[in-house]
């Protein structure tokens, strides 16, 4: 690899200025402005014929019978655990984001965090299993970083758990355009999928979500659901919210929709190089996704082995925003980790989320990124990893400069 010191010595910086960590896959072409201009004049401007033609193309991309648009993926969950009326308890990963941990507890259920597979970083599903008892009134899972979490496997393993069919409710925030490993789409499983549609997704409306579902009560009762709840008659059967999507959030799912394929397949190409070029360090390790099945790659995340790798997660993560390389760390704190969620998290031990999260290093990716600004992170790695002894010296404070 590079034999140029890393920036955190006397090297250079791989970018100045630094590159954002993602961006939004956009359609940005005059007929774009032309749609939006055709919206104001119009008067329409939520929830009208730009929302429900989204609506029907996402419902023929995702293969699925019914989807319905919400103003955000955060509301789309808080609204199916809503139509669907449970009480009790709902198991649900720790490793996720605080999301689907809140469309929970704004229902009034109670989240039973389970583990996570160090291999897939989804749900356990055998932990997960194990978490349920007769107060179990759901399941929920998330498809971390686009790749599909076995919602098949779920299905059964709470199945035979429970003794009695459980509703799963996906939160599918990452997941547009994934497929499960039998080829069919993401959207497509359990009691229904929730996709978020804000900038950072691979679809992007701004903000926004979409419900996919087969179930068309529970269509039906969403779409009012989204509407404050209001049946038409101002009579309310449950205590909705105003979560519709605007018509200009409409015509950018449109567009982003059309040309989303293409730019699915180059956010492949971009995880892929990067797991080409990193699998030659020593202690990455990499997500693992099922044979045949396929990721959104919403997100490229790799754990760091300190011990094998010479550098921690956080060090590393330093001396890459010294390079203009901007890192995450999802998700760290997990769900059971986070101070509103303290109550739930007493006596439980979750080691192998706690592992993840404190490991996990999320690279740069978007769909707009250039192949060379993944040689060229994968160049630091390298160095980085060539001078980690002289890396490893460099004080804390001095890291952070
Ligand atoms: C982004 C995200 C959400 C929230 O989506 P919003 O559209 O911002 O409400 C929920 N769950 C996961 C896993 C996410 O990454």
């Amino acid at each position: 690899m590079s034999a140029t010191p890393p920036a955190i010595l006397t090297g250079p910086s791989a970018f100045s200025p630094p590159i954002p960590l993602t961006g939004p896959t956009l359609a940005l072409d005059d007929a774009l402005y032309a749609e939006i201009a055709a919206v104001m004049e119009s008067g329409l401007l939520t929830n009208a014929v730009n929302v429900s033609a989204f609506e029907r193309l996402a419902a023929e991309f995702l293969e699925v019978e019914h989807v319905v648009a919400v103003a955000s993926c955060t509301a789309g969950l808080m609204l199916v655990f809503c139509c669907l009326g449970l009480e009790g308890e709902v198991v649900l990963p720790s490793f996720t984001f605080m999301a689907s941990g809140h469309a929970v507890e704004w229902n009034a259920l109670r989240p039973i965090f389970a583990d996570a597979d160090p291999t897939t970083f989804n749900l356990d599903l055998a932990d997960a299993a194990a978490a349920i008892t007769p107060a179990t009134a759901a399941v929920s899972v998330t498809h971390v970083f686009g790749a599909p979490a076995d919602v098949n496997g779920l299905e059964q393993a709470s199945r035979e758990a429970a003794g009695r069919e459980l509703p799963i409710i996906v939160d599918a925030a990452h997941g547009f355009g994934a497929r499960y490993q039998d080829g069919t789409r993401v959207g497509t499983k359990g009691t229904a999928e929730v996709f978020s549609l804000s900038p950072t997704k691979p679809l992007s409306t701004g903000e926004g979500g979409l419900v996919a579902t087969r179930d068309a009560t529970l269509a039906h009762d969403l779409r009012q659901a989204r509407d404050y709840g209001n049946a038409g008659d101002y009579d309310c059967a449950v205590v909705g919210l105003n979560a519709r999507m605007t018509e200009i959030a409409g015509v950018l799912g449109r567009r982003n929709l059309a040309v989303l394929p293409q730019w699915l397949e180059r956010r492949a190409e971009l995880a892929a190089r990067y797991v080409e070029r990193l699998r030659e360090l020593p202690g990455l390790g990499f997500q693992e996704i099922p044979s045949g099945a396929r990721s959104s790659h919403k997100d490229f995340s790799v754990t760091v082995d300190e011990g094998m790798f010479g550098l921690g997660r956080a060090v590393l993560a330093a001396a890459l925003a010294r390079e203009g390389i901007p890192t995450r760390n999802y998700f760290n704190p997990p769900l059971h980790r986070l101070t509103v969620y303290q109550a739930y998290a007493e006596g439980i031990a979750l080691p192998k989320t706690d592992a993840l999260a404190d490991q996990m290093l999320t690279l740069p990716l978007s769909s707009h990124m250039p192949f060379e600004h993944v040689e060229r992170i994968c160049d630091a790695l390298g160095s980085l990893y060539e001078h980690r002894t002289a890396v490893s010296l460099v004080e804390p404070d001095d890291a952070a400069r």
